[in-house]
């Protein structure tokens, strides 16, 4: 449903909304969402606090929710209406407390967001309700004609849960931000353990769900994992020790063990991190340290996914429960890749506390299965990453190369380092290109060893260089013989647009050379996230984090004006980084190349803006352009706009984040895509090498799969005058910035 056919919808309906079980970042994002959608629908949200305490208790448990009740909290961990495990909701009188109370406030329908308890929980009150109801008026606790008046309740849940642990979704609330935080230990414990020569066991949480701990050594180049999904064989302690040793014979400089709180041994047994610390110190006879990240993984700021990715759950839940007749069970809202997807209520819930007694039945395919190909992906990667290798180890002559072109994007570092220790694990030897095209004409060649490449995961930048040249026809011939020198049978191209049109280039013309008919895979690295073939490119997720860090400091430094901000993205004619940075800080307007920029539409802005400031009591506005929105309405334009329409409202202020969007450490997000893209790039690239076949693919994502297609129709789906997706997934989140972010008048 489109947020204009939504728009005054809902008039005189009432909905409630509460956050249970534990904590985690971005429900107040989605409550949030929550409540302005009710409002922009006509409807009055209420907050219940405190759980399902709040609404037994009710009185100040249940209060109305006010557009400005939920200003300034999308960027705030933890959730501002409170939770708690509340015992008296699971018996009957509980929940005859709380109904009767929903319905004296003429409220019945219900979000709740919170982990697998709150949702059962309201599985089973939704399941209740009308009996609950009948003996509410046969108790004459309610009138009949408030039993008449809320005979059914209508309802949905979004899974907060850090664990990641709803069977059905790829991400749920939290898990990305939870991420953030032990990439950031992750990373500061890499560079002491290298400098000491140490051993690190990092226990991360996850209960049932290994996905933080798998995430977490995969995306921190760690050595050794364990995780609830997967117990080790026995005698594991023996295998760990033996790779952690060749691991340090080889040359590492550090060893890091991830273990997710709820790991087990294959007969149920809690494996502690004492033990493998204790194990690793006798068996390798040096210092292991432990490290619990424990609590740091709820706290710190909400990520830009858990902003922009719970906005979007608490809107369409909103959405649907203001427009639902109640005749079907309420679903639970998540995503898988970039679709919303909307699963039974019970039969999600069922599946997700079915993975424990499976877990301890043994069945781990089963559970494996049910979690679903990402988890999949990523533990045949780290199986494969985790072992070292030798270069001594290396069985065929067969060369790949590996080049960067285009735009420097974070990540690129992350899906190089990928390559060459999966290409050397699968028997090639592995070359790195220089400098790009430009590198690879003069011959700028060198052999790359997995020694060479570790450490890499973590590191901004592009250690091996990037240009964003495009060879010229010329330059071909002496690219094909530097290509035969250096004897390369096939090329891996991670870059950008103009590692695109190269390869484009290169198809194009290599009937004229012989040695350029080699297999090429190309692998989408762009902040912009605008490459063909896929919906995701390595590098936008990290730019898109730091333009969200930016829009918070921007805030807080407005804080104490009244001031008017306008905030510039780079995305060249591609609109991601501004739409989704607008959506995850909360702007008020956003101007895209996607959408233009008229003078109508300032005016419009403009006059809203001023209504905002003279009868809301605003004080703070922003808009976030890209920074080819409209060649004529600059972001100084805008701004000069603004200000002197503004009539000393407010002040008015530009900021062009610049290069600094390309400079981050890559995010937890785009090392963990970076390592799949790659994974498939070698696997499809070693497969072209044995069979002989020259085709030119690229690799990408799509709800969260990876699969890989010909260059030449991935290059269809795009606008190449615009280089920028024909339909992009994200550009109908404009109507919820146009919903949520601004109030309406
Ligand atoms: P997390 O998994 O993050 O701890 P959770 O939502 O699963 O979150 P729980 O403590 O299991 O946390 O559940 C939260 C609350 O949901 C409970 O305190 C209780 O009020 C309610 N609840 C849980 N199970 C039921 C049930 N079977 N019937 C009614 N209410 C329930
Ligand atoms: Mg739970």
């Amino acid at each position: 449903m489109t947020p204009q056919d939504l728009r005054g919808s809902a008039a005189g309906k009432k909905i409630g909304v509460l956050t249970g079980g534990g904590d985690a970042q971005g429900m107040n994002a989605a409550l949030r969402a929550v409540v302005r959608t009710a409002i922009y629908a006509g409807a009055q949200p209420y907050a219940i606090r405190e759980g399902y305490q709040g609404m037994i208790d009710g009185g100040d448990g249940i209060t109305p929710f006010h557009w400005d009740d939920a200003s300034g909290i999308l960027n705030r961990g933890g959730t501002v209406i409170g939770t708690f495990r509340s015992k008296e909701f699971i018996t009957r009188e509980g929940q005859l407390k709380a109904a009767s109370n929903l319905v004296n406030l003429g409220i019945d329908r219900l979000i709740v967001i919170g982990g697998d308890g709150s949702l059962t929980g309201l599985n089973e009150f939704q399941e209740n309700w009308s009996g609950l109801i009948d003996e509410l008026l046969e108790q004459s606790r309610i009138t009949a004609k408030q039993h008449k008046a809320h005979p059914k309740l209508m309802c949905a849940g979004l899974m907060g849960s850090i664990d990641n642990d709803l069977v059905g979704t790829d991400m749920t609330i939290g898990v990305d931000s939870a991420l953030h935080r032990i990439r950031e230990a992750i990373d500061a414990i890499s560079s002491t353990a290298a400098s000491h020569q140490r051993c690190f066991v990092v226990e991360v949480m996850g209960r049932n769900c290994g996905y933080l701990g798998l995430a977490a050594a995969i995306s921190g180049g760690c050595d050794y994992v364990l995780v609830p999904e997967l117990p080790p064989e026995d005698g594991w302690e023996k295998t760990m020790c033996e790779q952690l040793r060749a691991s340090r014979e080889a040359g590492r400089k550090d060893s890091i063990v991830i273990i997710a709180e709820g790991a087990i041994t294959r007969d149920g047994k809690d494996i502690s991190t004492e033990h493998v610390r204790s194990t690793i110190e006798e068996s390798l006879g040096e210092e292991a340290r432990v490290t619990i990240l424990g609590h740091v993984q709820r706290g710190g700021t909400p990520s830009a996914y858990d902003r922009w990715a719970s906005t979007w759950l608490g809107y369409e839940a909103a959405a649907h429960v203001l427009t639902a007749s109640g005749d079907d069970p309420g679903p639970v809202f998540g995503l898988h890749g970039e679709e919303i997807v909307r699963l039974p209520l019970v039969k999600a819930i069922a599946d997700t506390r079915s993975v424990s007694g499976l877990i301890a039945k043994g069945e781990y395919d089963t559970v494996l299965a049910m979690r679903g190909t990402e988890f999949t992906d990523l533990i045949r990667i780290f199986t494969e990453l985790s072992k070292p290798k030798r270069t001594e180890a290396q069985a065929s002559d067969k060369r790949i190369g590996i080049i960067h072109a285009g735009a420097l994007s974070p990540g690129m570092n992350t899906a190089a380092r990928a390559a060459v220790w999966l290409g050397i694990s699968r028997g090639y030897q592995v070359v790195g290109i220089e400098d790009g095209f430009l590198g690879l004409a003069s011959g700028e060649i060198v052999d790359l060893t997995w020694k060479d490449v570790d450490g890499w995961t973590q590191e901004g930048g592009a250690v091996l260089g990037t240009r964003r040249h495009i060879p010229t026809v010329e330059e071909l011939y002496a690219i094909s013989r530097s290509i035969e020198s250096a004897k390369i049978d096939g090329l891996l191209v991670i870059g950008g647009w103009n590692a695109y049109e190269a390869v484009a280039l290169i198809n194009e013309e290599r009937s004229r050379y012989p040695a350029l008919q080699i297999p090429i895979v190309c692998v989408p690295a762009a902040i912009d996230n605008n490459l063909p073939g896929t919906t995701m490119c390595i590098g936008a997720d990290t730019a898109l984090n730091h333009i969200v860090d930016s829009i918070d400091k921007v805030k807080m430094s407005a804080s104490a004006s009244q001031r008017c901000f306008v905030i510039e993205t780079m995305g060249r004619d591609c609109g991601y980084l501004a739409l989704m940075g607008g959506v995850a800080g909360g702007a008020e307007q956003v101007y895209l190349p996607e959408t233009g920029v008229t003078l109508e539409g300032i005016r419009t802005d403009i006059e809203w803006v001023k209504m905002s400031f003279d009868t809301h009591g605003r004080s703070f506005f922003l808009a976030v352009r890209n920074e080819n929105a409209n060649h004529n309405y600059t972001t100084r334009v805008l701004a000069h706009l603004l200000d002197e329409e503004g009539h000393g409202r407010y002040d008015t202020r530009t900021l062009v984040i610049g290069h600094t969007q390309q400079g981050d450490a890559p995010s937890p997000a785009d090392r963990l895509l970076a390592t799949r893209l790659t994974d498939s790039a070698i696997t499809h690239l070693g497969k072209q090498i044995s069979s002989g076949d020259k085709g030119i693919l690229c690799v990408g994502t799509e709800d969260n799969e990876v699969y890989v297609s010909k260059i030449t129709d991935a290059m269809e789906t795009t606008d190449p005058i615009n280089q920028r997706p024909q339909e992009p997934w994200w550009l109908p989140l404009k109507q919820i910035v146009d919903s949520i972010n601004r109030e309406p008048e």
